[in-house]
């Protein structure tokens, strides 16, 4: 069996038409136009591609973006001075600060410090609580993304047993959280795999859908997938100039039902979901 290709880029563009069309139409009716500013410290060259085409992607949608652009000497102070701006400015709608930030600041304390309803990567300690007890305000760009995928290939979500290896805060768990609530996209019995779970493929071998979010390219295997399981490939690694995720991804093709490729899977997804994300904040933000 060869797997059905999940075209994240073709689903993507889908999902950004509409909302393309949503965003003219508050736009037309509260004369306010969503906006994002993004926040890039320092010269890591994939984050200024990443805000790159968040900014292109905006632009494209109709929503505004602005781009925020600090020396990698800032200090931990100076950036909360700026995040403090952008939460008070009455037109800025949705604060993103590109990560990762440089060594002198403390992440945790720069993602708390963006106002909760300005929050369109739902990083905040409030938005994640929400998120937990199932009534989010925001999704999460990426675990939203994937949840998008599986519903737009009809997979079956409902009862199903998905495995998600790795536990992390942007990917591993605010995911394991969505798909364990009950409702649409969601109601999934769910295990959550980490660098000190033990017999790893015996768990990956259970899954109906396999969801990968580690960073090591290729490390899931065709020995690790159960024959017609649906498979999600978060990672985005670069090896010899190439973009590969975290599945092997010509052996595991063979084997599953469905599969994202790298790159055009998860990586466009999570960008429309930002802007959705955007026009999100918007609306909480304007008095209709
Ligand atoms: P992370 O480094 O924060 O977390 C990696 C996780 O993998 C950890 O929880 C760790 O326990 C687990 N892990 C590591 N080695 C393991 C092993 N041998 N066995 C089992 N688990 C293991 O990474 P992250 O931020 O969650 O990102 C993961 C990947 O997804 C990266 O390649 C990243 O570039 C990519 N990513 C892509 C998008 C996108 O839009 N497509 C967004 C975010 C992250």
């Amino acid at each position: 069996m060869t797997a059905k290709i999940i075209d994240g880029a073709a689903i993507s563009q889908q999902i950004r038409d509409k909302l393309a069309s949503e965003v003219a139409a508050f736009r037309a009716q509260t004369g306010v136009i969503p906006h994002l500013a993004a926040v890039l410290v320092g010269e890591n060259p994939a984050s200024a591609v990443y805000v790159r085409s968040k900014q292109k992607a905006c632009e494209t949608t109709g929503l505004k973006s602005t781009l925020h652009k600090l020396p990698a000497d800032t200090t931990q102070q100076q950036l909360l001075d700026l995040i403090t701006q952008l939460n008070q400015a009455p037109d800025v709608h949705g604060i993103l600060v590109q990560l990762p930030l440089p060594k002198q600041i403390d992440q945790q304390v720069v993602l708390d410090a963006v106002t909760p309803l300005k929050d369109v990567d739902a990083f905040h300690p409030e938005n994640v609580g929400l998120i937990a007890q199932g009534r989010p305000r925001f999704l999460p760009c990426t675990p939203h993304g994937v949840q998008q995928l599986l519903m737009a290939s009809a997979t079956q979500i409902a009862g199903a047993h998905a495995v998600i290896i790795g536990r992390s805060e942007i990917v591993g768990k605010p995911l394991a959280m969505m798909l364990v609530q009950k409702g649409t996209g969601a109601d999934a019995t769910v295990t959550v795999c980490h660098s000190r779970t033990r017999n790893l493929a015996e768990i990956t071998l259970q899954a109906d859908i396999l969801i990968a979010a580690i960073g090591v390219p290729r490390f899931v295997t065709a020995n690790m997938v159960r024959p017609g399981a649906v498979v999600i490939d978060v990672g985005i690694n670069r090896v010899d100039d190439k973009l590969v995720g975290d599945v092997d991804f010509d052996a595991v093709k063979e084997i599953a039902s469905a599969i994202t490729p790298v790159p055009k899977g998860v990586g466009p997804m999570t960008i429309a979901m930002l802007l959705k994300n955007t026009l999100t904040a918007a609306r909480l933000q304007t008095k209709s």
